[in-house]
């Protein structure tokens, strides 16, 4: 992509509005629109890097075994009537009427939905096990819509709800969304830890939530140091496994680790002075047992091997992909702006043009950027006629994980510079040995 026909709006000036650093840079960067009160467009920016973290999501979850649908925004009110929370949800519940005056609603997340296709489609326990996810908006009234896209009103959430003939097998399922969401969020450079949650009226201990730890974060954490050293497991892992898994949920359960609500005390205390953590937290997931909640209700039930009907046990599983850009943004970054992580970087590599108009340096970055792209990397040619320091900072603000800086010295002893957006080290590189560092057949 040549900058001078992309979209990036940056903004010189910290916009007053913003109050931690993720929206501030977002801001600054292009990446989002403010368009109403916690509602946002993604500009090109923006939506390359959401786009990068919904397609980590959608990987992590397929290896897990769930399938991916796509649910309305529109619902029902008479669908949220049958499993009773229609009136119990409150004023987060954007209520809509249509033209029949018939009562509607924004969708502030999908039980219900869900619930209703499996309720028509499954009957039987050979059926099971089944978990359905989409990526879809969803809408939440917030009273405090604020921090930009990690609490807004309109926010993107992944959701997975599985479907399970008992107990066992809900637990099961459980345990290898939990997994998944600690790939998932190690692969966008996080580092997520699973934290005891409230199970409300359902009770149990089958939920928790995924925090990362940052300074800006809403939520009062407290864990274990060890868990900043637990091994996430890899790409191998089994998931049609159920012990394997099971262990691998017992390895990263078993060491404290509670949000406020849940924290214990008694149990804090016995750790020993070094090892406690008691940080500031953003939630970036949460996943949960609810067994027949919304197939009682709504008359979900399969036949066992028993011969008998038996309703499904469920649970839910959402991740906030719209949060999440803003979550990597809070735990990388310095001072001259964002440091993407690659797995998410909205381009890999800025190709910098120090002097366009000089045959040379349109020459050697025509090559290059030809030499990148055909080995499969995305490139954001500054070809613009800026000054130097203005494409220095913008390339700093934007935070490619790779400069690679064309200018008319180097040029003309066949040499360009690279630049590690991260480390800041810099390098002087033939021209092709460039070419061969980032993939490219010399
Ligand atoms: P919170 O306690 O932060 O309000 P929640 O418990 O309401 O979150 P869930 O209903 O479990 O969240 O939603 C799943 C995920 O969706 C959350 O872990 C979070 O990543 C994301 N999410 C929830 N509310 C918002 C919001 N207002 N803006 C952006 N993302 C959100
Ligand atoms: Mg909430």
């Amino acid at each position: 992509m040549r900058l001078s026909q992309f979209f990036l709006p940056i903004l010189k000036e910290n916009p007053r509005e913003a109050e931690i650093v993720s929206h501030r840079l977002m801001l600054r960067a292009g990446m989002i629109r403010q368009q109403g009160q916690g509602s946002f467009s993604w500009l090109p920016l923006g939506k390359l890097v959401l786009d990068k973290v919904c397609r980590i999501i959608r990987e992590e979850q397929n290896r897990a075994g769930a399938l991916e649908i796509l649910m309305p925004t529109i619902q029902s009110a008479d669908l949220w009537r049958e499993s009773g929370r229609y009136d119990d949800y409150g004023k987060e519940m954007l209520r809509i009427k249509d033209r029949q005056d018939r009562d509607m609603l924004y969708g502030p997340t999908n039980e219900e939905v869900v619930t209703e296709i499996v309720r028509a489609y499954v009957k039987s326990y050979k059926d099971l096990p089944l978990n359905l996810y989409h990526i879809q908006w969803k809408f939440r009234d917030e009273v405090r819509p604020r921090f930009g896209v990690m609490r807004s009103r309109e926010f993107l959430m992944k959701d997975a709800y599985s479907f399970d003939l008992d107990f066992e097998g809900a637990k099961a399922a459980y345990n290898r969304m939990f997994v998944s969401y600690l790939r998932t969020f190690t692969r966008m450079g996080l580092q997520a830890i699973p934290m005891r949650a409230d199970t409300g009226p359902i009770g149990g201990d089958l939920s928790h939530e995924f925090i990362i730890l940052a300074d800006t974060g809403e939520s009062q954490v407290y864990c274990d140091r060890e868990y900043l050293s637990l091994k996430v497991p890899g790409e191998n892992t089994d998931f049609a496994n159920d012990s394997e898994i099971a262990d691998i949920v017992k390895t990263w359960t078993t060491p404290y680790a509670a949000t406020d609500e849940m924290h214990d005390e008694a149990a804090w205390d016995k750790l020993g002075e070094a090892d406690r953590v008691s940080a500031r937290g953003i939630e970036v997931g949460h996943i949960f047992h609810f067994g027949d909640k919304y197939s009682k209700p709504m008359g979900a039930k399969v036949t066992g091997p028993d011969g008998k009907d038996h309703f499904v046990s469920g649970g839910s599983y959402g991740i906030g992909p719209s949060r999440l850009v803003a979550a990597i943004i809070e735990a990388s970054h310095d001072d001259n702006g964002i440091i993407w992580p690659e797995a998410v970087a909205p381009f890999d590599i800025g190709l910098i043009n120090m002097k366009v108009g000089d045959a040379d340096c349109d020459r050697v970055c025509g090559e290059l950027y030809a030499a990148f792209t055909g080995a499969g990397k995305d490139v954001l040619y500054d070809d613009t006629d800026q000054r130097p320091g203005g494409k220095f900072a913008t390339a700093d603000l934007i935070g490619l994980p790779w400069q690679v800086i064309v200018g008319p010295r180097g040029v003309a002893a066949g040499e360009i510079e690279i630049k590690n957006r991260r480390t800041g080290e810099r390098e002087t590189l033939p021209v092709a040995e460039a070419k061969k560092r980032f993939g490219a057949i010399a």
